[in-house]
């Protein structure tokens, strides 16, 4: 199964390459904008990308503004000041981190600097996009393992889907667009079989909302354990800063000192750089985010149970439920109340909505929007 092959096709004269043929463009969501236009009607609001609906930190944004005046220079292709920064934050090595124009771009840069012609991947399926085009673009095959019944990664599966070629492997956690976790035992075990040659890439993109729950594994030790091992981070989400692009890797330095030679040198634009460090100094407003983030799942979970819709109980900032119909209907019947959402078919559960959680009145409009229209379809 390839996610990827239903657009392959690309009619073109140009001649590209075979692996880049095979790439299909990512399929972002509607924007307010579009929708509103679209429509023709306002108050459009979006749930379907993961953003944090608080903003980012106020001390990012006074940074950026101080910033403004001297985009005339370039960035520091160190990032030095904000790798001492977060060093010191996490208690690691800065050697040991590596910064990106977002995660995304370092999930680019682990495939085209570990990954070679024949080579494989592995990643859970349902789970994020990118790993699958890293391993088309550098012309290598993605497994995709299913997830168990109760949408959790399956390891063990995972585990046994490792053979000779395997380069990377990769973990979301939480995964998207289920929100479920793997446990600490299921890791353990995992990491006791994978091979000392295979690089282990656990996406922690929700992190800081999955942090506080006893459940959620530590995995910075796995990056001394002897096995191979990044984990990836994000300012996109409970930072609020998904539109300036910054995003981070905690790995050895030995893995950290390839990216870097693989890495553009002002991937990190300057802006970025000082925001990130702003919004590092500002704990009070993650704390505040994954807060509002916590009523937030109350607010879905009292509708979904009304409503009788089955839904995996979310580590993220989403909610990943059965509509029970059609989702690409479900989607478009709350796209024409005012809501945004994400189909669960470009995840091949076709049923199901991914919602991001947004400020308790976003949420309460999209959940009465769904009994709305689940109202309308139970009695039609
Ligand atoms: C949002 C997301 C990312 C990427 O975020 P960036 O904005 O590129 O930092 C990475 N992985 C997962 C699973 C995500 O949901």
């Amino acid at each position: 199964m390839s996610l990827n092959a239903e657009e392959s096709q690309y009619q073109s004269s140009l001649q590209v390459t075979p692996n880049i043929a095979k790439l299909v463009p990512y399929r972002h969501g509607k924007s307010v904008a579009e929708v509103e236009r679209e429509l023709g009607i306002t108050g459009i609001i979006k749930l379907a990308s993961n953003e944090n609906s608080l903003g980012p930190s106020p001390h990012a944004v006074k940074a950026m503004r101080e910033f403004a005046s001297r985009m005339n220079l370039y960035p520091d292709a160190g990032t030095y000041d904000l790798q001492q920064a977060l060093a010191a934050k996490l208690s690691v090595s800065p050697e040991s981190l590596v910064f990106g124009n977002g995660s995304d771009d370092i999930i680019h840069l682990l495939g085209i600097t570990f990954l070679s012609e024949g080579d494989e991947v592995i990643q859970a399926h349902p789970s994020f996009v990118r790993y699958e085009a890293a391993a088309t673009l550098n012309n290598c095959k993605c497994h995709l393992i299913p997830l168990t019944a109760d949408w959790t990664h399956d390891l063990d599966a995972m585990a046994d889907a490792i053979t000779d070629k395997t380069r990377l492997v990769f973990i979301t956690n939480p995964n998207n667009p289920t929100g479920t976790i793997v446990t600490q035992q299921a890791l353990d075990r995992y990491f006791a079989r994978v091979p000392d040659r295979v690089i282990t890439v656990i996406d922690e993109a929700y992190y800081e909302y999955a942090a506080n729950s006893s459940e959620y594994p530590n995995t910075l030790p796995f990056i001394n354990s002897g096995k191979h091992v990044a984990i990836l981070r994000t300012f996109s989400k409970a930072y609020g800063l998904a539109g300036l692009r910054l995003g981070y890797g905690i790995m050895s330095p030995e893995i950290a000192g390839w990216l870097n030679r693989t890495r553009e040198p002002f991937n990190v634009n300057l802006m970025a750089q000082a925001a990130g460090i702003a919004a590092l100094s500002d704990a009070q407003h993650v704390q505040d985010s994954v807060g509002a983030n916590e009523s937030g799942k109350l607010q879905f979970y009292t509708v979904l149970e009304e409503l009788g819709l089955p839904y995996a109980p979310t580590y993220g900032n989403f909610v990943w439920f059965d509509t029970g119909t059609d989702s690409k209907l479900a989607y478009t019947g709350l796209l024409h109340k005012g809501v945004i959402t994400r189909t669960g078919d470009i995840f091949g559960a076709p049923t199901y909505l991914r919602v991001t959680i947004g400020s308790e009145a976003e949420n309460a409009k999209l959940l009465n929007a769904l009994r709305e229209l689940i109202g309308d379809h139970k009695t039609s």
